[in-house]
């Protein structure tokens, strides 16, 4: 058996932290891995990537949650705690498109880990793609107790923009009963940290993903947001209004949890689209007149821990969308930068959505 590995060239240069449990694993201050695997159609276990060690994790963990693209199931991950001996095997979900996640545990003691594949009758040359891991200690969550400050009044007429329910992406059912959670005073941006889809049949898929990697990777009832808002504007339903999230570790008392479907984050830096910037809006107005909220409430998930979460693309326009939830406009998405040298000198571009060329 023979199988070959390019590890390709390294993604560009990102904090850490992205995800809404425990602590975001990167290599070299970069989240996610990527490699391509070629297959030669022999057969047997062989390790045909294996990363260096993760940057240093400080704290305690005994589970290791991988999510991204692995188009092949001739392929088996494994990981290895710094100071441990045996390799864990991954137990790996597979969905639609090569969506994955994959989940193992471990002794629960710090350190950074390494990440590798093996080949397992791989059929076909293809891609892997390492959106993000996370280590946490896999406990139940304790719920934090954040004060309530005052509303306005609910307009239970508000118009409510078009919200594709859970039954069309095919939810099921939560693994335990909702907590209520009726008195709505503020809401939270996420972003999936995963597929940039770009049809709704893509983005029902993704809500499928992700709902089972909160189920059964974090170990939540549901899928911990409220709302979904995809690249084409769709939205959909994720938790019903009304129950308590799991999106903000602490912070879900009272809390809309809406994530954008896509990485708005290097290295990947997706960019919302004015469709869905535009459909957000449409929730966000539909939201605060529904619920009496103060648009001044709207925080991203960076604001209430060390996270990238909702990614630079996004969290740049947080101070604009809080005043078109109150009625103000749209926010525009900006262009791509551009690169060319043959941009009239005495035109400026339109300016880069980039979070660090700009005040946050
Ligand atoms: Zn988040």
């Amino acid at each position: 058996m023979r199988a070959e590995l390019l590890l390709l060239a390294a993604l560009a240069a990102a904090p850490a932290g992205a995800h809404d449990a425990g602590h975001s694993v990167t290599f070299k201050s970069v989240e996610g891995v990527r490699f391509s695997v070629r297959s030669s159609g022999a057969s047997g276990p062989r390790v045909i990537f294996e990363s260096a060690d993760s940057d240093p994790v400080p704290e305690e963990w005994d589970t290791v949650l991988v999510q991204g693209v692995l188009p092949d199931p001739g392929v088996n991950l494994q990981v290895l705690k710094a100071g441990a001996t045996d390799w864990e095997t991954l137990s790996v979900h597979r969905f639609p498109g090569g969506r994955f996640w994959a989940k193992a545990r471990t002794a629960r003691a710090p350190g950074a880990l390494r990440l590798r594949a093996l080949d397992a009758g791989v059929r076909r040359s293809h891609e892997v793609e390492v959106f993000g891991i996370e280590v946490f200690v896999d406990q139940p969550q304790v719920p934090g107790g954040a004060p309530l400050p005052p509303r306005g009044p609910e307009d239970p007429s508000a118009p409510r923009p078009f919200v594709h329910a859970r039954a069309e992406w095919g939810a099921v059912q939560p693994t335990e009963p909702y907590s209520p959670d009726p008195l709505v005073w503020r809401i939270t941006l996420h972003h999936s940290d995963g597929r940039h889809t770009e049809t709704l049949a893509e983005s029902l898929d993704e809500a499928k993903f992700i709902q089972d990697f909160h189920q059964h990777g974090r170990g939540w009832i549901d899928i911990g947001y409220h709302f979904i808002v995809d690249p084409s504007g769709n939205i959909l339903e994720a938790r019903p209004e009304g129950v308590l999230g799991a999106h903000t570790l602490a912070n879900n008392e009272g809390n809309i949890g809406i994530v954008l479907l896509g990485t708005y984050h290097p290295p990947k830096n997706d960019r919302p689209t004015q469709t869905q910037l535009e459909a957000l809006v449409a929730l966000g107005r539909y939201l605060v007149k529904r619920h009496g909220i103060d648009p001044e409430s709207l925080k991203g998930h960076r604001d209430y821990k060390k996270t990238d979460c909702p990614g630079n693309k996004s969290y740049v326009a947080i101070a604009d969308l809080r005043k078109a939830f109150a009625g103000g406009p749209v926010p525009v998405p900006p262009a791509k930068k551009r690169r060319t040298a043959k941009a009239p000198a005495l035109i400026s571009a339109a300016p880069d959505w980039d979070g660090a060329q700009r005040a946050q």
